[in-house]
């Protein structure tokens, strides 16, 4: 495997740093509110760097994952990761599965605001007794004819408050077997029949949310893929979900440990030596995962399937990352470090081994899939 950049990709990684050298201003260390976020995927977009990997038939510059991933290490390393970004749901994670599976009507109508960042987008596919379960969801849109009316209720939709519109797995079909019985549809969530209930997080932020549906108006024209076909639909959104954002994390996370270093270098505590130790393994995980995720974009870029390595690298960043957090934390508390900034970091590394599949999760698709053990 070369690692060496093209001349046309260092070339985009030189233009995209001088870019945001003009565009963000140096970073306070304090992390953006939804707000700069939102104002930053504004920026991007108006640019044209927002979904530069589209076709140009959709405003992208047909660029393939690799000047995808460039961005979005660049933008990390200026604050604004992908992963964090409001824009992801819709740019992310909704664009992959309507190349792959809309119409060309519904392509032209739902893409280019996503583009431009005018469409904030939500998720809605857990509900209480449909997480790792997915293929259990209980919402049911009942087809009226004119439309389909959906109630139900969904449950950790981040961002549903501040979402124009909401894709969702639903059950459109009460006699269907199991997987052929649910349709992947999209809907706007300013209208009558949704509630919508924030959830305090530990971290005393509330990103996500409850919802509730009553009677909620769904357009035929936005079921994608089919009534009774949204179980692929909603695989080709995990898929894009434990894929993209890892070169970010990875450029992230190796600034975390450069800011625990530092404080391991001005501490004389009896444990550094041990807090060395520590450091040097993260770092050595740190590695590993930089290098698998080169190795999944070389094969996306080589249209080649990825198997079951989103999943080994998704499992290895969230766990890697708790173990560095639980570091950070462990010596801000015996140091002068800012106990409160590693503790909310603690604190929101927890939930990385339960979005985007647990751990649990991750570890069964490597077994069955890629191992051939037994279920
Ligand atoms: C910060 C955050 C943001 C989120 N945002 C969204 C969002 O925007 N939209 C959305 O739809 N969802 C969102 N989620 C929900 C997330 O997708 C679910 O929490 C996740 O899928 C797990 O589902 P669950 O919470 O129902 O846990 P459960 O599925 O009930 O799992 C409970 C425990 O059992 C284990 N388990 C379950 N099944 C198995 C199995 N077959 N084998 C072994 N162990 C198993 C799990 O690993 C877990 O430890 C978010 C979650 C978090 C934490």
């Amino acid at each position: 495997m070369n690692l060496d950049e093209t001349a046309e990709d260092a070339g985009f990684r030189a233009e995209i740093r001088a870019w945001l050298a003009d565009h963000v201003a140096p970073a306070t260390g304090s992390t953006p509110t939804f707000a700069e976020r939102h104002a930053f995927d504004r920026a991007l977009a108006q640019a044209g760097y927002l979904g530069r990997s589209w076709p140009t038939a959709f405003g992208g510059a047909g660029a393939g994952p690799v000047q995808a991933s460039i961005l979005d290490e660049e933008c990390a390393r200026v604050g604004f990761p992908r992963a964090q970004s409001p824009s992801r749901f819709g740019v992310d994670l909704l664009s992959p599965a309507l190349f792959a599976h809309a119409t060309r009507e519904q392509q032209d109508e739902v893409l280019p605001p996503i583009r431009r960042a005018e469409t904030l987008w939500c998720q809605g596919f857990s509900e209480p007794e449909a997480g790792s379960d997915l293929a259990n969801v209980q919402s049911f849109a009942d087809d009226r004819g004119e439309h389909l009316a959906l109630s139900g209720s969904k449950i950790w939709t981040t961002q549903a408050h501040e979402a124009e519109w909401c894709f969702a797995l639903v059950r459109t079909d009460r006699h269907a077997p199991r997987h052929h019985n649910l349709s992947f549809v999209l809907f706007r969530m300013d209208q009558p029949g949704i509630s919508i209930r924030p959830i305090r997080q530990a971290t005393g932020e509330a990103e996500f949310n409850e919802l509730y549906f009553d009677d909620v108006r769904v357009e035929h024209r936005h079921v994608i893929g089919g009534l009774g076909q949204g179980w692929r639909v909603a695989m080709t959104v995990t898929g894009a979900e434990r894929s993209y954002g890892q070169l970010s994390r990875f450029r992230t996370y190796t600034a975390q440990l450069g800011q625990i270093a530092a404080m391991v270098r001005e501490s004389s505590s009896e444990r550094r030596v041990s807090w060395e130790r520590t450091l040097g393994s993260l770092a050595a995980d740190l590695t590993g995962i930089r290098d698998a995720s080169y190795k999944i974009l070389s094969l996306a870029a080589a249209g080649e399937s990825l198997e079951s390595l989103p999943s080994i690298v998704k499992l290895w960043w969230s766990t890697t990352h708790q173990r560095l957090m639980d570091l950070g934390s462990d010596i801000a508390a015996e140091t002068d470090g800012d106990l409160e900034f590693w503790n909310t970091e603690w604190l929101r590394s927890r939930a990385e081994s339960i979005y985007a599949g647990t751990s649990q999760v991750q570890r069964n698709i490597i077994a069955e899939r890629m191992l051939g053990l037994p279920k």
